[in-house]
């Protein structure tokens, strides 16, 4: 399988070319030349495999440049039961008949992003052994990122991570959860500012490509397609426990923020999975709906972008929004070209034409909704009252759309991004009771913590990095 660019590069690459980039050289970001097909016969075989098994054949699909004992080994390490809690790896809570949440936060940091982190960690170690480098990973967290990102890349060998987070600002189980890791090679930096204080300074550090060099700096962002590619297994694990039949139809609702999340969905949906629809449920940061309902992408700056009580969803652009734009234009690379880096950058937006616009749901089976902090009490409460289940605030925000947006004998399944105990104080409010938390969990803030406050200054930055490496 080779990779190309949604602006139009396609310069030959293959999956390992790529693991350690970030946008493609021409802005663009990275997509599989084409997608593998799966049919029936496939999915019946597929049917009855673990987890590990099952990603191990959809990954081999899309990378042939690492041999296939060591793929194995190395998936087979990742998605354990002693890792992520259960022999499912991804198990169903059925909430009643024809919708079920898909249990996706079950690793190490109760947010599904451990489900493409914990990979990218082994292919990581693996590939920098293989070429005899190391890596330096610079990141900024509001929170879940940055400690999935830690908990990925704890004590692999060829890499360092520095994480910036806002001093002060994430939760105090988020805080806890990061500072209380003691590895030599994870460094926290807690900045005396803002969120976007932390990312402009990853931002200036990468733009100085000597530094960037020389420290072989790199990130681990959402646009970063192994993480992708990681994403796809469980849209197909979901499918097969919903299931009797390989030829019937299921939707998914999915919380999104950057977009990576549904756009694996997307990339199931186009290898063949029968997906019927893919739901994109936002919160009050409605720039994703608003282009699903009328053709128009008009991303926010930070200043317009909303605290909510689902912050993991607080984005101003859909990093990986561009991916699926790509496809709706039938891969014209001049045409998103124009979109992304022409039009949004001189009118701040762009629109479709309507015939593109009539492909979203008729071709892609697209579709989305919104929630607000209101819905989001009242969804956690509902959960409560008629199924008995406490779900976190993303969640919420995915159950409220999926709601409204179910269809009769089609199974709604509602991707379950974060567990409650991550965001206690908007379940206290909600339901008036501390949400449940994993008992190795029950002493998390009351550990030491290892975390260096610093200024807002990228040269301070800088030279802890230096001193560091
Ligand atoms: C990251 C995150 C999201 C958004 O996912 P995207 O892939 O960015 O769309 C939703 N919920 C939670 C809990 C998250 O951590």
């Amino acid at each position: 399988m080779k990779y190309l660019s949604t602006r139009g590069d396609r310069t030959e690459r293959h999956f390992c070319d790529i693991l350690l980039e970030g946008l493609a050289p021409d802005g663009g970001l990275y997509l599989p030349t084409s997608y593998p097909q799966v049919d029936s016969a496939l999915l019946a075989r597929w049917r009855g495999l673990s987890y590990a098994d099952l990603a191990v054949e959809i990954l081999s699909l899309y990378i042939d440049d690492i041999p296939a004992d060591d793929l194995k080994a190395l998936v087979r390490r990742t998605y354990t039961e002693a890792v992520f809690g259960s022999p499912q790896i991804t198990p169903l809570k059925p909430l009643e008949e024809d919708l079920a949440l898909v249990a996706l936060s079950n690793g190490p940091t109760l947010a599904f992003k451990d489900m493409a982190m914990q990979l990218l960690g082994q292919l990581f170690e693996y590939e920098l052994g293989r070429r005899g480098e190391t890596l330096n990973i610079l990141g900024a967290t509001s929170g879940d990122t940055g400690s999935a990102a830690e908990y990925a890349m704890r004590g692999k060998a060829g890499i360092q991570v520095f994480m910036l987070s806002p001093n002060g600002r994430m939760s105090p189980f988020q805080q806890a959860q990061m500072f209380s890791l003691q590895d030599a090679n994870i460094h926290n930096l807690a900045l005396d500012g803002v969120f976007d204080d932390c990312q402009d300074i990853v931002k200036a550090v990468s733009n100085d490509l000597d530094f960037k060099r020389r420290y072989r700096i790199g990130t681990v962002n959402s646009i970063n397609w192994a993480r992708l590619l990681a994403q796809v297994v469980y849209y197909f694990a979901a499918f097969f426990q919903a299931t009797r039949r390989d030829d019937q139809r299921v939707s998914f609702t999915v919380p999104s923020g950057n977009f990576g999340n549904v756009c694996a969905g997307h990339v199931a949906r186009m290898m063949g999975l029968p997906i019927e629809r893919l739901v994109v449920a936002t919160n009050e940061n409605d720039v994703l709906d608003e282009f699903f309902r009328t053709g128009v992408y008009r991303p926010r700056g930070a200043a317009q972008t909303l605290e909510t009580s689902s912050p993991s969803m607080d984005i101003s652009k859909a990093s990986n929004f561009e991916r699926f734009v790509f496809d709706l234009l039938d891969r014209d690379g001049n045409r998103v070209r124009q979109l992304f880096g022409e039009q949004l950058a001189t009118q701040g937006f762009f629109a479709l034409t309507e015939a593109e616009r009539a492909r979203i749901s008729e071709r892609f089976g697209f579709s989305s909704g919104r929630s607000t902090h209101a819905d989001r009490l009242a969804t956690i409460r509902l959960c409560h009252q008629r199924y008995g289940h406490v779900i976190d605030t993303h969640t919420a925000d995915g159950l409220k759309v999926a709601l409204e947006q179910r269809q009769p004998g089609v199974p709604m399944l509602v991707l379950e991004t974060a567990l409650p105990a991550k965001f206690a104080a908007t379940i206290e409010e909600a339901l008036g009771l501390v949400p449940p938390r994993p008992a190795a969990l029950a002493d998390l803030e009351s550990r030491p913590k290892r975390v260096q406050v610093l200024p807002v200054s990228v040269e301070q930055i800088k030279q802890f990095i230096t001193t560091h490496v």
